[in-house]
């Protein structure tokens, strides 16, 4: 017998297969399990993905054993993979490789994982009426009545040793799960009408593979819609996927779902420790569990007969994976929903133009939440023109908000303040010279992180100790611009001095477990402001919160991307979405530069649909998606010189071949050097092009193996 397997390895393709014979003594059954072969004198792992009857058998090496006793990559897995290498055009492996945990890898060093603890059961074969002794016949009772023991739990080890040695007790080893450790929340759930409605809807459809776009105001309740979906689907014996887009998301959503689904739930996210994650994984190979919930790699969950695919929060960037396989979640989710027939359910408060614009011509269907859950009102948006403020000296906290903080502490209430930006400010410059601090890796500025007195470049992780002599002019003249978290978290504590604050970013949540204590003891009311990133934008509910404040809403709108008003709209709906979400009326204060950009009017009148209509205007008349599909090519070289040359290379090559696509470029990317990368960009724009696959795949095969330049497409990337 002979298979093809699948090998990681840096031979000129990336996605050859290689035969290799079973040799009698192994395992036949092989699809989808790794084994070990020689590869170019290496022993190597590689994966199995079929038999094969090749032509010529005398040089055909055998493989050296077999690595999992169970498949790790179902059919529909190994299937899927093949279709996302030629729908990204990236290699194989990398598919395989990111559907799996880091312990299932390919070559991965299995320091964690598997633990096997070594069990008791009496012997039912073995008549053993013979037994006389006492502290025997104490364990044989045990054993009757438990069927099963942990060896270690048993104190008289020479009785048990005995009749072990008599064949009366066997031993056996069994894989133990690590427990994750999640508060389970059993709040029973009522549906309002509206949410009874839509869950009934969605109910009526689980047997088709169509896409639905939930669109409910933020606190609208679509939680508890996929609660009672989810419920259903279970019921007629199937299973579930739901995606969030962020860790910080899941300790409230995944401690609800887990309230419901107790033992039936697999929790995948980033988090997780290696052996975590490779227990859930088993735990969902082996058909154990019913529903797994978790962040973008949940979408390749191993699971059978799936009824629903649900990605909530829709419009997060954090579905799309921004390096190889470069996949969208949604994508994959569709392509499953295919294979399984069950429908894919997007929810969010604020849909990507593209999703909607698919949804009202009907691509989608689309089911509307319009109220929050009992009628509560939208919060009461106010929008602060800081160029007013700045005359009167205020540069960080206009009048009104500090006004509007200070009443809110008053009642005893919670504020959560927004500023997108981590770290204590954005760049040191020299004020006698103009020096300013740059990564000597990349093309950028770095930031000032005061705590730990360091300059860290946010894109390749370079570090410096802060120096308050400028190194060019040797003046004691260093001086910090701009604001960041940091120094947010600061200033409120000059100046609102009573106010116990908390600060949520990438800094303070690094340390595992981290992120949920932020939200437990803010929930707790342990703290009365909240500050942080836009990870404090999405899914948190926390019922005294009455005030949210946004320190510059401006940040993402002088973002060069084409998506900046979208992103801005986005960000403030949801963030403005975290007040008043209980009895207590909510506001919101909205501090901006551009007090008419119509995605900041938009966000502050919770009007979604004349976002959506100006936006689409301006797509159309620019030629941007969704009125075009987009991909990018990005090229990068440590020369500069070679890279720009080939970059015009690829460019004119893409000119002359393709005819109904618009070539744009060679650019240099918003970052022109990162990690001593020099990188370019060709953007293509185009509705349709049949030759595209093709004149792309022939780029690919020119450079591969080309160790002086990188070539990566990204197929409708979210950083242009
Ligand atoms: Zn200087
Ligand atoms: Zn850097």
């Amino acid at each position: 017998m002979y298979v093809n397997v699948l090998i990681e390895t840096r031979v000129k393709s990336n996605d050859m297969t290689f035969t290799y014979h079973v040799p009698d003594n192994l395992d036949k059954n092989l699809i989808g399990k790794r084994v070990l072969v020689m590869f170019n004198k290496r022993k190597v792992e590689a994966f199995v993905l079929e038999y094969t009857n090749p032509d010529i058998k005398y040089e055909i090496k055998d493989i050296i054993s077999v690595i999992d006793d169970n498949q790790i990559l179902n059919d529909e897995l190994i299937s899927l993979g093949k279709y996302m290498s030629e729908k990204y055009l990236c290699p194989l492996i990398s598919c395989y490789q990111a559907m799996l945990p880091k312990a299932l890898k390919a070559n991965h060093k299995r320091t964690s994982g598997i633990k096997k603890l070594v069990y008791v059961k009496l012997n039912d074969n073995n008549v053993h009426n013979d037994i006389k002794i006492k502290s025997q016949i104490q364990i044989m009772n045990l054993l009757k009545d438990k069927k099963e023991v942990l060896k270690s739990s048993i104190s008289s080890k020479s009785s048990l040793k005995k009749l072990i040695e008599k064949n009366v007790v066997i031993e056996f080893k069994r894989e133990v799960y690590q427990k994750i450790g999640v508060e389970n929340d059993i709040k029973e759930i009522s549906l309002t009408n509206d949410q009874k409605l839509i869950s009934q809807k969605i109910t009526d459809n689980l047997l088709k593979d169509k896409v639905m776009l939930l669109y409910g105001v933020t606190g609208s309740g679509k939680t508890e819609v996929y609660i009672d979906v989810v419920k259903k689907v279970i019921k007629n014996n199937n299973s579930a996927i739901i995606l969030v887009p962020e860790i910080s998301l899941t300790p409230q959503i995944t401690a609800r779902f887990k309230g419901v689904f107790k033992d039936d739930i697999a929790i995948i996210h980033s988090s997780l420790s290696d052996s975590q994650r490779y227990d859930e994984y088993r735990r969902i190979l082996k058909g154990e569990v019913k529903v797994v919930i978790g962040a973008r790699s949940a979408i390749f969950a191993p699971l059978k007969n799936i009824g629903i695919i649900i990605i909530d929060e829709e419009h997060s960037e954090s579905y799309k994976q921004e390096n190889n396989p470069r996949y969208n979640t949604l994508d994959i989710a569709i392509r499953r929903s295919k294979t399984h027939n069950c429908p894919v359910i997007l929810g969010s408060a604020t849909p990507t133009i593209e999703s909607f614009a698919r949804a009202k011509k009907g691509y989608y269907e689309l089911l509307m939440l319009q109220k929050r859950v009992n009628n509560k009102p939208l919060p009461k948006v106010m929008i602060v023109d800081m160029k007013n403020e700045m005359r009167k000296g205020n540069s960080i906290f206009s009048s009104l908000l500090k006004e509007e903080i200070n009443s809110c502490l008053n009642k005893k209430e919670q504020v959560m303040l927004l500023l997108n930006r981590r770290g204590y400010a954005n760049y040191l410059v020299c004020k006698k010279c103009g020096y300013t601090f740059k990564c000597p890796n990349c093309d950028i500025t770095l930031t000032y992180h005061k705590t730990s007195g360091m300059l860290r470049c946010h894109y390749c992780g370079y570090g410096t100790k802060k120096l308050d002599i400028c190194p060019v002019c040797k003046e004691k003249s260093v001086t910090n611009m701009g604001i960041g978290t940091e120094k947010l978290e600061e200033k409120i504590k000059e100046e609102f001095a009573l106010a116990k604050v908390v600060r949520m970013d990438r800094d303070t949540t690094s340390k595992k477990g981290a992120h949920a204590k932020i939200i437990n003891d803010f929930n707790d009311k342990k703290y009365d402001i909240l500050i942080g990133t836009q990870m404090i934008s999405k899914g948190l509910n926390f019922p005294n919160v009455t005030l949210v404040g946004v320190i510059n809403a401006d940040q993402s709108l002088n973002i060069p991307n084409f998506r900046s008003s979208e992103m801005t709209f986005s960000l403030l709906d949801q963030v403005i979405g975290r007040s008043g979400r209980a009895d207590k009326e909510g506001k919101a204060i909205i501090q901006t530069f551009n007090p008419d950009h119509y995605s900041i009017i938009c966000a502050s009148k919770h009007d979604y649909l004349s976002f959506f209509n100006y936006e689409m205007n301006l797509r159309k008349k620019l030629n941007y998606p969704p009125y075009c599909f987009i991909t990018l090519i990005k090229i990068s070289s440590k020369d500069f010189n070679y890279g720009i040359n080939e970059a015009k290379k690829i460019g004119t090559y893409l000119r002359d071949n393709l005819n109904n696509t618009v070539v744009l470029g060679p650019s240099i990317s918003n970052v022109l050097k990162i990690n001593n990368n020099y990188n370019f960009q060709v953007i293509l724009k185009y509705k349709k092009d049949e030759k595209l696959y093709i004149i792309l795949s022939r780029i690919i095969k020119i450079y591969e193996g080309n160790s002086k330049i990188k070539i990566d497409l990204d197929f409708n990337p979210i950083n242009l």
